[in-house]
């Protein structure tokens, strides 16, 4: 039997964050296996999914242009489409190592476990990412932010290569000092006062650090998972003795676009209404945060070149 070649982890890896770079995503990290195995609970493991797993690779990729943090709260709903396409750059990426490397991988699904209802994801993505060191827990329910990139969707891909993991942000971009000076004034950061189910509150302590985060989730879903309103809708039209109660249950303005967010795909149902990320200056102000800021930098560093080049010749 001819033995395969030893892989070089380091090349490996460095192929496997431009194979990434190259489909979309602005970072890629490999987190550490062993932490996420002890931080996440049982049956949410890596190994859960994939016994022999010996490495989580954790990728993201932009949120909104600038141009969308204006739109209206009733369209800002719609923007979290950017999600599916760190998903299609994670399922590409189990392809191209199985097919590269010889050795398996899987996309990570970013889906609920069904064995315990619509909020307990099978894995946390989150705790990839962060662990990946692409994003840092901030006040607004945890959502990661990046100090560059700001508001990020992750995708996560599992393998059975060993590749070496990076380390967490060191440092976390949650609060901006504005968000402190704000909250030295009235008790609150621009995410905990906008937000309008009021789920987010916290504290900073002297060095302006994060203290405490307080999320109420079931205030935060009710208002934006919208999956969770059809089974109740549905249940109250089969309930009600009132024809017309009923017909303006299922077929009433506010509801019937229920119906219209199925037929579009998931994505409707379960956006988040954004409005903590809107005001958010790390979200919407990051370095690198948008495409606007993105090709200024990118046509930057091109005219740089152009005339090093001038120079050169
Ligand atoms: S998504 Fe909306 S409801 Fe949820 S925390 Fe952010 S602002 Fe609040
Ligand atoms: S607005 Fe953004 S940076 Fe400020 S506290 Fe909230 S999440 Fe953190």
């Amino acid at each position: 039997m001819t033995r395969k070649p030893a892989l070089d982890p380091v090349a490996v890896k460095q192929a496997i964050v431009e194979y990434c770079l190259k489909k979309g995503a602005l970072v890629a990290g490999v987190a550490d296996l062993a932490a996420v195995e002890r931080i996440a609970p049982a049956g949410h493991r890596p190994s859960d999914l994939m016994p022999r797993v010996k490495s989580v690779i954790s990728i993201g990729v932009g949120g909104s242009t600038q141009a969308a943090w204006r739109v209206p709260a009733k369209a800002l709903g719609y923007f979290g489409s950017t999600e599916s396409r760190a998903y299609k750059i994670v399922y590409g990426l189990a392809f191209f190592i199985e097919q590269k490397f010889g050795v398996q991988a899987v996309y990570c699904p970013p889906d609920m476990d069904p064995e315990l209802g619509a909020r307990y994801p099978l894995q946390s993505l989150k705790l990839h990412a962060e662990l990946a060191g692409i994003g840092a827990r901030s006040l607004a329910g945890d959502i990661l932010l990046h100090p560059d990139y700001g508001y990020m969707y992750f995708a996560s891909c599992f393998t059975e290569l060993e590749l070496p993991a990076d380390k967490p942000l060191a440092e976390n971009p949650c609060p901006a000092p504005s968000c402190v000076s704000m909250f030295r004034q009235e008790g609150r950061t621009p995410c905990m006062k906008f937000c309008p189910a009021q789920c987010l509150s916290g504290d900073i302590d002297a060095n302006g650090k994060q203290a405490a985060m307080h999320y109420d989730m079931a205030a935060c879903a009710e208002l934006t998972q919208q999956f969770e309103t059809v089974p109740q809708l549905l249940r109250d039209a089969i309930a009600t003795d009132d024809p017309e109660e009923r017909e303006e249950l299922l077929l009433g303005q506010r509801n019937k676009v229920l119906w219209y967010k199925m037929t579009v795909g998931n994505g409707g149902l379960f956006a988040q209404c954004f409005e903590c990320m809107r005001v958010c200056p790390i979200a919407t102000a990051a370095p690198l945060a948008d495409p606007l800021k993105r090709g200024a930098v990118r046509r930057a560093a091109a005219a740089q070149k152009t005339k090093d080049d001038g120079d050169a010749s």
